[in-house]
């Protein structure tokens, strides 16, 4: 598009409904934020789905190794490899069950660097159509053949996998719990196909990991799978309250995506402030992981309920992740804005994230959340909801 197009073409987005702008906020505590102008917020909206981002134990930590720089400098392969990194990765490997595990910069980068780094032309990429962005565009520079499955249908992938020739690798990847729909995908099913076919199954834990399982480690322990994943892709920046991303698996792919993966080679690494805080979230979660997941539930299951008791059709499901389809772009962003002025911050979530008719509310409940705020939240969204204006 000739640049001088770009106004016009930004005003049609508005007229759509499906503009996007960001609005600033500082968090005071992992559950309330405060805009420029003062205004408080609760926010339902964070996927800080432990509070770890302001655990005084993870931010110790963080402010330690400052004194190790601000900036690490270099690549990995470089100069930017700091201890905190690579004990990092050792205890990853440990919590995941795998022989090692390598942090990228993002989790965006990780699924990026995973599907790039290690899938061939002769290769061949199964995706479910909800896989996040980073999984799609991991697939769209990979030369490998991507073939797209029907949302977690195995029906499809068995025969996708029985009619799709294929030279070399078959890779299946999902997402472990789908990010806007909250749903978790069929480990169990997706592990036989993995087995008859000798594919290679990747599970993107964002999340996930911190989340489902009895002790936060994520689908395959949701499932009572230990061994069903051969390549855990994840993020720090979502339960382990960082930033950052990882893929935990073999020696092998570990060693090959560190001579091989573009995005781990070329860029910058993680100072070591942001490496600690990741390590020091995770050992609280290896320490103490059961009271902050019992919150987690606990909080979980009280929005649900408040929710499903005031007549909101929410999509049942076991995680945080709490979807209220209201179809129309427009009235979904209303309907943030008015929860917006009441001091709650949820996310109006429309196309191209989601497909075109299932514009959604999308709210995050986290193990910080009091009480107080679910009810106060369910409460709003009950009242508007009521008032009917919003949803056709
Ligand atoms: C958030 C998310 C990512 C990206 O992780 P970042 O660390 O935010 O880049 C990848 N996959 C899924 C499923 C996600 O929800």
């Amino acid at each position: 598009m000739k640049i001088q197009e770009l106004s016009k073409a930004l005003d049609e987005i508005r007229r759509e409904g499906l503009y996007r702008s960001v609005s600033d906020l500082a968090m005071k505590t992992a559950s309330c934020g405060v805009d420029r102008n003062g205004k408080e917020y609760i926010v339902f909206s964070s996927n800080d789905y432990l509070g770890m981002t302001h655990e005084a134990p993870v931010i110790e930590a963080a402010r330690k190794a400052l004194s190790r720089g601000t900036g690490s400098g270099g690549a990995r392969l470089t100069s930017g490899a700091t201890f905190q990194a690579g004990d990092l990765e050792k205890a990853l490997a440990r919590f995941k069950g795998k022989e090692a595990a390598l942090v990228f910069n993002t989790g965006y980068m990780a699924n990026v660097g995973i599907l790039y780094g290690l899938a061939g032309k002769d290769d061949v990429i199964f995706s479910d159509a909800l896989n996040h962005a980073s999984i799609i565009d991991g697939c769209r520079i990979s030369p490998a053949k991507t073939v797209v499955y029907r949302h977690s249908d195995m029906d499809d992938l068995a025969r996708l996998l029985e009619d799709t020739p294929c030279g070399g690798q078959r890779f299946i990847v999902t997402d472990g719990v789908f990010s806007m729909d909250g749903d978790i995908c069929p480990l169990p099913a997706l592990y036989e196909l993995k087995k008859k076919y000798d594919a290679c199954l990747i599970v993107d834990d964002a999340h996930a990991t911190g989340v489902i399982g009895e002790t936060g480690r994520g689908t395959a322990e949701y499932f009572h799978l230990p061994r069903a994943v051969d390549i855990q892709a994840g993020t720090l920046s979502k339960a382990l309250g960082a930033e950052g991303g990882f893929a935990a698996a073999s020696e092998d792919i570990v060693n090959w995506l560190r001579n091989r993966s573009r995005p781990f080679i070329f860029s910058t690494a993680l100072p070591a402030s942001v490496m600690a805080a990741a390590g020091a979230a995770l050992r609280l979660l290896e320490e103490e992981g059961k009271t902050y997941l019992g919150r987690l539930r606990q909080n979980t299951d009280t929005m649900r309920r408040l929710l499903r008791e005031g007549g909101i059709p929410v999509i049942a499901g076991d995680t945080p992740v709490i979807p209220i389809i209201m179809n129309d772009p427009e009235g979904t962003v209303t309907f943030a804005g008015a929860l917006r002025e009441e001091g709650i911050l949820v996310s109006a979530i429309r196309p191209p994230t989601v497909p075109e008719g299932t514009s959604r509310l999308r709210l995050t409940v986290t193990a910080a959340h009091k009480e107080e705020e679910i009810h106060r939240a369910a409460a709003a969204i009950i009242r508007l909801w009521q008032r009917g204006q919003y949803h056709g």
